[in-house]
């Protein structure tokens, strides 16, 4: 099975596995494994049987069930969590039934793969180590610590529950990797801060619903128009930030303007079906100044978004 999302380094970086790990001897030996794609009630493994792949998991969710039936849920997995190690490093079979929560898509590690990984990462066995002290905790724990260990893989998730996009946390927590990473590549870099315009007004004309869809929709342009190694980030309330890799000011202009226009097309349907009409944004672009962290970037981008409001919105405005 192959899968519509391109499949790239910078999707690493968002696994627990590969926390502070050096990134480039793994990315060369994943590259090529196989990546897979699934939709809602897929079943991935099944309890009792074999399994010798680890999977990672790109984008969706994969729930885990003990019973048969897929009534009891035991745990849900999202974006940069895995599933499968235990059986890959002992050779059992799977512990549990994992079926998909929805669109997801997975990359495939299979067993020599997966060795050849440990040996070329302490970091990545050390962070392993943690991982399954965790499972082996939550295998161990009564239905209502289960509970609060669920709460906990919760809180812990890296995208936004309303839009399916990457959260607030993954950015503070990747965004200095990423710059990190394209100041030793010496590549650019760019950051696009974006707000809807009047989104207020919108909400108090057509509900707080129709809000949440219009909010959803602009996610999924987002998502739709930017490059595959692009990255859509909602940064909270109505404000979303794109981050734009190996990117200078000039390429960031025409993928901020397209992403504008981009949503000033874009259809909105209430719960009914019927057309609303269509939202604008404001936009603050920054291209990373050699040395600078991600706070001044994001205050840059925050800055030029301010004056484009000021212009008088549905315009972008650049950071000098
Ligand atoms: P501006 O053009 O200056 O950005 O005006 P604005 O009305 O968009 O800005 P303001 O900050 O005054 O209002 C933001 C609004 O966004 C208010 C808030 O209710 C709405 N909002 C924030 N998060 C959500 C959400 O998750 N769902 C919905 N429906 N509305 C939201
Ligand atoms: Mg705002
Ligand atoms: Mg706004």
């Amino acid at each position: 099975m192959t899968s519509p999302l391109q499949f790239s380094r910078e999707h690493l970086y968002q696994f627990q596995v590969f926390r502070d790990v050096s990134i480039d001897p793994i990315w060369e030996l994943v590259r090529n494994c196989e990546l897979s794609s699934l939709s809602e009630g897929d079943v991935l493994l099944k309890k009792d049987q074999p399994n010798r792949t680890m999977f990672f998991i790109l984008a969706g969710s994969l729930k885990v069930y003990l019973d048969d039936e897929h009534q009891r849920e035991a745990a849900e997995f999202g974006q940069g969590q895995t599933v499968g190690e235990l059986s890959v490093i002992d050779g059992s079979t799977a512990s549990a039934h994992v079926v998909s929560g929805g669109e997801t898509f997975l990359l495939c590690v299979d067993e020599e793969t997966f060795w050849r990984v440990t040996h070329a990462s302490h970091g990545f066995c050390t962070n392993l180590l943690m991982l399954l002290s965790l499972r082996m905790r939550s295998s161990n724990l009564s239905l209502e610590e289960s509970e609060n260990l669920q709460g906990k893989f919760e809180r812990q998730a890296v995208t936004d529950g309303l839009t399916g996009v990457y959260n607030r946390r993954w950015l503070d927590e990747m965004l200095p990797r990423l710059l990190q990473r394209s100041e030793q590549d010496e590549l650019p870099f760019c950051v696009l801060m974006i707000d809807v315009d009047h989104f207020k007004n919108f909400n108090d004309s057509y509900g707080h619903i129709v809000g949440d869809i219009a909010l959803r929709t602009v996610a999924d342009t987002l998502v739709k128009k930017v490059r595959p190694i692009d990255l859509v980030v909602r940064y909270g309330g109505e404000e979303f930030c794109v981050l734009l890799p190996e990117t200078d000011l000039q390429s960031g202009i025409g993928a901020g303007e397209r992403l504008r226009k981009a949503i000033r097309k874009a259809e909105i349907f209430d719960g009914s079906g019927k057309p609303i009409p269509s939202i604008t944004i404001s936009a603050g672009l920054a291209e990373r100044r050699a040395g600078e962290n991600a706070d001044d970037m994001l205050n840059r981008s925050d800055q030029a978004l301010y004056m484009a409001k000021e212009q008088g919105r549905d315009r972008m405005e650049v950071s000098a």
